[in-house]
């Protein structure tokens, strides 16, 4: 079965990757499992930079087509922050209480129109013979005025979504993936792999 490494050191993300291209063929190997252990440094400008240099360093270790994905909150009245900082911002180990609540705290007073915010993904795929293939996704919603839900991770708690009336740590997995960015991401490449597949530019 053809090999897809997946570059990332997280299951949840592997989980996803896995369930979504299961009827492709491809047996997905994490980056460990490949036996890359490197800590790439993502240091681009956009998601999309940071998910190429994961795919291009994972598939050149390993010659095998590798897939990489880089996301993150864009806040609109923070000036897109923290973007591709996300991980990063206020310190890798501060909790995510303490960035979700500091978020509110510099939106406070922010009218509900100026609010708005989305999550970006992007995803890349990259073969040994140099073929690229990629996609930004995005995910709308707005800064909720105080945490909600206990469901996802990250910033899920403070991001609302006005046609639902709820955060996006309300909606149980299924949903979220059904409409999140990530989702959105991986199922756009995998279809972006079934033309190639029914092209037979794959094996
Ligand atoms: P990376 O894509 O692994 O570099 O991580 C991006 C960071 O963006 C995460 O650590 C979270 O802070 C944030 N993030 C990305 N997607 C989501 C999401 O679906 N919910 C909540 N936070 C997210």
């Amino acid at each position: 079965m053809r090999k897809l490494i997946f570059a990332t050191g997280n299951e949840g993300k592997l989980r996803e990757i896995r369930a979504i291209l299961s009827d492709l063929g491809f047996e997905v190997l994490s980056m460990k499992e490949a036996g890359v252990h490197a800590d790439i440094e993502e240091t681009g400008t956009t998601f999309l930079e940071n998910a190429l240099i994961k795919a291009r360093i994972v598939c050149r270790e390993t010659g095998e087509i590798t897939m990489a994905d880089d996301s993150g909150l864009v806040v609109d009245a923070l000036d897109g922050m923290p973007g591709i900082y996300s991980a990063r911002w206020l310190g890798e180990d501060t909790s995510y209480r303490v960035k979700n609540a500091e978020i509110i705290r510099r939106l406070s007073g922010v009218p509900e129109e100026k609010r708005t915010a989305r999550f970006m993904c992007a995803a890349a795929c990259v073969f040994p013979d140099g073929r690229e293939l990629t996609s930004v996704q995005s995910f709308e919603g707005r800064i909720a005025h105080e945490e909600h839900g206990v469901n996802g991770f990250g910033y899920d708690p403070i991001f609302y979504l006005p046609d639902r009336d709820c955060t996006s740590a309300e909606l149980t997995p299924e949903e979220k993936n059904a409409v999140s960015h990530r989702g959105k991401a991986l199922r756009d490449m995998k279809r972006k792999l079934e033309e190639l597949s029914a092209q037979g530019e794959l094996s």
